[in-house]
């Protein structure tokens, strides 16, 4: 059984207020049985966050992480520091970052390990552009994506990974893949890996992301291979957060 993980991507958003009304929220909110849930916030929110949801049941996560545990490099942030914070969980290769700041598949596996080799659980992002699924290339690029890093990784890290499907052009766009073209590609991730490695075909969480919202989550989450989601502006609003928590459950 996978269990459900819902994870909110705070992006370059919020602020010490909402991260003290999502403490608030939560500390009375009752969550499903066996439902993780994940809030990632900008690194200055890390501390206030560990504080604020120390008595509920949000586990924290981070956006990115440096390949190297320290060292010169001015204005980047370890993975070594994050685990002092408590951060669970650390997105990579999200298309933000490989759009904006270039990251290649290589950058995002050598960041990968790094958060595996502190013992966090890395958040593998991956998707295509809107032109190449119009183009009929949606599976060659994501199970390039998956595939690099999969293939670099010894069989029993495979283990530790998460991936969250995320349609470049369904992201901060209102436009979400149906629940059919999603679980589509995720079908096509999870059988990929079965061709290596059952076992880790059935264990592999797969998170949808992609303007899923508190209306669209329970179709989306409702699919078979859709195991949870990564929740960009939905997890800024407490209600909405909460409500797609729910609908995990
Ligand atoms: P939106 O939910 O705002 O589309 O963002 C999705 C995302 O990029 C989460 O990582």
């Amino acid at each position: 059984m996978r269990t459900p993980l819902i994870a909110g991507n705070w992006k370059m958003n919020g602020s010490t207020a909402l991260i003290d009304a999502f403490g608030d929220a939560f500390a009375a909110a009752k969550l499903p049985d066996g439902v993780d849930v994940v809030v990632i916030p900008p690194f200055p929110y890390l501390e206030a966050a560990r504080n604020a949801f120390a008595n509920t049941p949000l586990q924290l996560g981070a956006q990115t992480l440096n390949p190297q545990h320290s060292g010169a490099h001015t204005g980047e942030v370890s993975g070594r520091m994050l685990k002092e914070f408590d951060v669970a969980y650390v997105l990579v290769g999200h298309s933000e970052r490989r759009q904006l700041y270039r990251e290649s598949d290589e950058e995002v596996f050598d960041r990968l390990i790094a958060a595996l080799e502190v013992g966090m659980i890395p958040i593998l992002c991956v998707g295509e552009s809107l032109e190449e699924r119009d183009a009929g290339n949606t599976m060659e690029v994501v199970l390039r994506q998956v595939g690099y890093v999969m293939a670099r990784l010894e069989p029993v890290q495979r283990y530790q990974v998460v991936v969250a499907y995320e349609p470049v052009w369904a992201i901060g766009t209102g436009r979400t893949a149906t629940p059919e073209q999603a679980q589509d590609v995720m079908a096509g991730i999870r059988s990929y890996q079965a061709s290596f490695d059952k076992t880790l075909a059935e264990q592999l969480k797969l998170l949808y992301g992609g303007s899923m919202n508190a209306n669209n989550a329970a179709e989306l989450l409702a699919q078979p291979d859709i195991d949870g989601g990564l929740v960009g502006g939905a997890s800024l609003k407490t209600d909405d957060f909460y409500a797609i928590c729910q609908s995990a459950g």
